[in-house]
């Protein structure tokens, strides 16, 4: 079906939404289609810390819930994306990164003003076999200091567990850790897993599997969508 749907003046460029539990290496994915594509990529965690940094509505109630560490509601959620999706840049098409991850959420999107129909929305639902999302995560490491993130296995610093930059020592964020990462999966399970039957009836659905090279996963999704622009 490539090149069916071309983008013309008239039909809007493409709108992605990907799907698949933490470590599947969606936010990768999402990045690199974005500037591939020329559009924004519109991250859940990045709109709700610009919200909450300018101080808008929405923001003043998500940052008390956030510093808890609690979950942001669904209603509050959908506000700030459908705010975002207004945006001029938004026109020419977008990637999702992190929404929508509730079923709420999904109807949420639907009703929104932008109005994009679902059945015209590229869904993308990356999976990766368990044992080795376990693997991605655990080894995770960052580095307090410049942010720089490393991976024991993958994508280890030059010296052992000393940033490459400027040598601060790396850290294992709460987030990665096997309580952690065992809760954040269950809870992919519960509220974000019953998104692919959803998505399966209703979008350009496709199954894609991540455990392969970050180049031959692009590859794939690319030939889905079409090229750049
Ligand atoms: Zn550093």
């Amino acid at each position: 079906m490539v090149g069916v749907d071309a983008p013309s003046r008239a039909m809007p460029g493409p709108r992605v939404i990907f799907l698949g539990p933490p470590g599947a290496g969606k936010g990768t994915q999402a990045a690199r289609l974005a500037a591939h594509l020329s559009v924004p990529r519109i991250s859940t965690g990045d709109i709700l810390r610009e919200a909450i940094a300018a101080g808008t509505p929405l923001g003043r109630q998500a940052g008390p819930i956030m510093e808890k560490g609690g979950l942001v509601p669904d209603s509050l959620l959908i506000g700030l994306i459908d705010e975002r999706l207004g945006g001029q840049d938004c026109a020419r098409g977008y990637i999702l990164d992190g929404f929508p991850r509730t079923l709420p959420q999904a109807e949420g999107f639907e009703g929104m003003r932008c109005g994009d129909a679902v059945a015209e929305v590229f869904v993308f639902n990356v999976d990766v076999p368990r044992e080795e999302l376990l693997r991605r995560l655990s080894g995770r490491r960052w580095c307090p200091t410049c942010q720089s993130t490393y991976h024991v296995d993958n994508n280890p610093p030059k010296k052992d567990l000393l940033c490459d930059r400027e040598g601060a020592r790396l850290i294992q964020r709460e987030d990665d850790k096997e309580t952690a990462v065992a809760r954040r999966l269950a809870e992919y399970d519960a509220r974000t897993a019953p998104l692919v039957e959803y998505y399966k009836r209703r979008s350009r659905f496709h199954d894609i599997d991540g455990y392969r090279p970050v180049e031959s996963v692009f590859g794939e999704l690319t030939a889905i969508v079409g090229g750049g622009r």
